[in-house]
């Protein structure tokens, strides 16, 4: 149940309902109160200190459309995603930083296509130990550069709580990978922050769970999560992961939150990215991640999954087309 209080309420009477009804507090505009949809209070108190009261059968509640019916507009800068905007935000950039000369190849790419996020991971979540972990604190210092030299917005991921604060300081959209979506220290530091999230599913999880981490972060005060289905492991093993469309369609029509699909991740293969890509798009979503690299056979992680530079310019080409089609506009 969510109870959005009255405007003139003072925090530390919001504190005190909150304590009273064993609620979560945050403040968006004024005090807002969140118990678990199996409480249904209908106090008279609650219903006389007020704007709003909303009830939901499930604990996804600040996500879900009784609470808010529309889809949530998230600022990304000087552009928006989301909202009645119909853009599709195309983002695109290596697995991991690996180079200042790569990651400037990268940057200059999506220059030249009018792209305006760069992705890269500089904290790698791998299966691995001994495999490439990522450069870290220098990949998020290259990545800050070609910011200021390209005028992009950059996606980075955080991989555990030891560095999150530095993740939300250089990233422009916080990434939280699939093996973190139940990482509580880094969902509840971005629920602190304003900046957008980029939330990733967890390859081995329900839709509820899902988007129930996503309320971690909204619950948190922060009203900016974007969703991303990039796969769910099944009993199929020919290809890396099974991206879940049906899963993305049921998401488009019971949540308020933008969704992006990570066709790459998902196929684990070059060869099927572009197909699934323009699958994607023909859904009607928020945006699609695509990882890209100068010398994908060269990649430090994920190199079988990049597509090369023409590779990706022929599929920005084509999804623009399948965009047009369904209404989005790829940005
Ligand atoms: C990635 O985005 O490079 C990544 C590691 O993805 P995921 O968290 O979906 O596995
Ligand atoms: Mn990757």
């Amino acid at each position: 149940m969510i109870v959005q209080l009255n405007k003139g309420i003072a925090k530390d009477k919001a504190e005190e309902l909150a304590l009273k009804y064993q609620a979560t507090l945050f403040e968006n505009g004024s005090f807002v109160l969140v118990t678990s949809s199996k409480v249904k209070l209908a106090s008279d108190e609650l219903k006389q200190l007020a704007d709003g009261i909303f009830i939901t059968d499930t604990d996804i509640q600040l996500a879900g459309k009784p609470y808010y019916a529309d889809k949530r507009e998230i600022k990304i800068g000087d552009f928006s995603i989301g909202g009645n905007t119909k853009n599709s935000l195309l983002i695109t950039g290596p697995c991991s930083v690996e180079s200042e000369e790569q990651i400037e190849a990268s940057a200059q790419l999506c220059v030249e296509l009018g792209i305006k996020v760069l992705r890269a991971g500089a904290y790698k979540p791998r299966t691995s130990p001994y495999t490439f972990q990522g450069m870290g604190l220098a990949g998020l210092k290259l990545l800050d550069k070609m910011r200021s030299k390209y005028g992009l917005k950059i996606i980075t991921e955080v991989r555990d709580s030891t560095h999150v604060d530095e993740v939300i300081e250089y990233a422009d959209i916080i990434q939280i990978g699939a093996k973190s979506m139940y990482d509580h220290g880094i969902l509840r530091k971005c629920g602190q922050s304003k900046k957008p999230v980029l939330l990733k599913r967890g390859f081995g999880t329900t839709l509820q769970e899902f988007v129930q981490s996503a309320e971690f972060i909204l619950s948190g005060g922060n009203p900016n999560v974007i969703l991303c289905e990039r796969g769910i492991r099944t009993f199929e093993t020919k290809t890396r992961f099974t991206l879940d469309l049906c899963g993305a369609a049921w998401l488009k029509e019971h949540t308020n939150l933008p969704i992006i699909l990570d066709p790459s991740h998902a196929m684990g293969y070059a060869y099927g990215v572009p197909d699934l890509a323009r699958s994607c798009m023909a859904l009607g979503v928020d945006g699609i991640l695509i990882e890209s690299h100068p010398n994908p056979k060269a990649a430090k992680s994920d190199a079988e999954q990049q597509l090369n530079f023409e590779e990706f310019k022929a599929l920005h080409a084509s999804l623009k087309k399948v965009g047009e089609a369904v209404g989005y506009k790829v940005i």
